[in-house]
């Protein structure tokens, strides 16, 4: 073989292991894309979990004072779900978590709106955009959503009900986000403290 003719091989070698390089590298990044993603999702309900919540959280805050507009939260808790748990078993008492997980992600309407677990059978909502009236009608329209699913347990059908707690605010540059969460949670333990399966704000 002459001198020119193992030097183009030797090129094509070359460009050949680059390019599998570059595709290794890109399915690595992909990966990295994927995992990232993953670690957001809560295992037991396969909705967005709380780490995901209060990063989309501060950057929606700090959004909304850039653009001067409203944000709504609710926070939504499982009625009596102990009872769920002490009568059905905890398997059935995960399932529950998870249909309910998805009946409540599935009224979301737009693409900045966010649904998290909050923790044990407390979900968390965020609501750009959306004022005090239309967050109120979007939770009642939730909460009959609820009300109306069915599960089927072992024996019997489980039905559950939701309780949650409307706030609005429009964010300022000093003001504490916190606030936001506080009022949700305010009212949220009003709608609780009287009948349940309500919308309080
Ligand atoms: P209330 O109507 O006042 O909200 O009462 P509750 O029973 O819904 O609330 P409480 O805080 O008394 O109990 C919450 C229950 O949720 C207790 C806990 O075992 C259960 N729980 C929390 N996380 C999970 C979970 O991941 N899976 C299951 N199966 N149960 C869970
Ligand atoms: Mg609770
Ligand atoms: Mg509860």
């Amino acid at each position: 073989m002459s001198r020119r003719t193992s030097r183009k091989k030797l090129e094509v070698e070359v460009d050949e292991r680059t390019e599998e390089l570059k595709t290794a590298l890109s399915n690595l990044t992909e990966a990295h894309i994927i995992l990232k993603e993953l670690t957001t999702i809560d295992a037991v309900t396969g909705i967005r979990n709380r780490q995901y919540f209060d990063e989309v959280f501060e950057q929606e805050w700090k959004r909304a004072i850039r653009q001067k507009y409203e944000i709504s939260m609710l926070v939504l808790d499982i009625d009596h779900f102990k009872r769920v748990n002490d009568t059905y078993g905890h398997l059935a008492g995960d399932e529950c978590l998870a249909k309910v997980a998805t009946a409540i992600d599935s009224m979301l309407n737009r693409p900045s709106d966010v649904v998290a677990r909050f923790g044990g059978e407390e979900f968390v909502e965020i609501l750009p955009y959306v004022g005090k009236v239309n967050a109120c009608q979007l939770a009642e329209q939730i909460r009959e959503r609820v009300e109306e699913l069915t599960f089927e347990g072992e024996a019997e059908a489980i039905q559950v009900t939701i309780s949650i707690g409307v706030s609005t605010l429009l964010p300022a540059d000093r003001g504490d986000p916190k606030r936001l969460i506080a009022a949700a949670d305010e009212a949220l333990y009003k709608a609780r403290s009287t009948r349940r399966n309500r919308v309080c704000t």
